[in-house]
């Protein structure tokens, strides 16, 4: 029998919540620094809009599919399980090896160029639980290749996810009046 492939929103979310964490990533500190960064942008900010931004983006199958790969790809790189020069690559996180990047910037890319922006920022700044992170990665048996960007890019989401939310409420606190395209 074909085994399950397909989840639903609320499995896919609760899966990446088990996968981050099996690799010791905790939701809030993601949401931290999604909240640390659009504050410097964004007054009045809730750490619990950028929390529920955190799991509405886990709960996409792209993303989900993204996370679980990456989570999966450190580990397998931690036992050894890859041939050839890969291995070594990866599991040295080698500066020119950029394809952890291109996997963050997937994830990053749902919100648009800012979101791609704010990936960059975090993944240059290696903020918050990123800069432990890729601090551990560099240990002896230790793989956090995939797992900085992956988790960097989320925030990046989660932080642009908030500006569009407060935005979107700010245009409807706006007072009303006919608008014309050519005002
Ligand atoms: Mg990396």
């Amino acid at each position: 029998m074909k085994k399950k492939v397909l989840f639903s929103r609320e499995e896919m979310a609760r899966l990446c919540v088990e996968a981050l964490k099996s690799r010791g990533v905790e939701i809030d500190e993601i949401a931290k620094i999604a909240y640390q960064q659009q504050a410097r942008y964004t007054s009045n900010i809730r750490f619990e809009t950028c929390r529920e931004s955190v799991l509405k983006i886990l709960s996409l199958r792209d993303i989900f599919h993204h996370v679980l790969l990456a989570v999966e790809l450190d580990r397998m790189a931690e036992q050894k399980l890859f041939r050839g020069p890969i291995q070594d690559i990866i599991e040295q996180d080698l500066g020119l090896f950029g394809v952890d990047e291109v996997l963050g910037l997937d994830v990053a890319r749902l919100y648009g160029v800012i979101g791609m922006t704010n990936f960059g920022d975090i993944d240059v700044n290696k903020h918050g639980i990123v800069s432990r992170l890729n601090e551990d990665g560099k240990k002896e048996g230790i793989v956090h290749t995939f797992l900085d960007d992956i988790v960097g890019a989320i925030a990046a989401a989660a932080s642009t996810r908030v500006a569009q939310v407060i935005n979107e409420d700010i245009a409807h606190e706006e007072p009303h009046k006919a608008i014309s395209l050519f005002d």
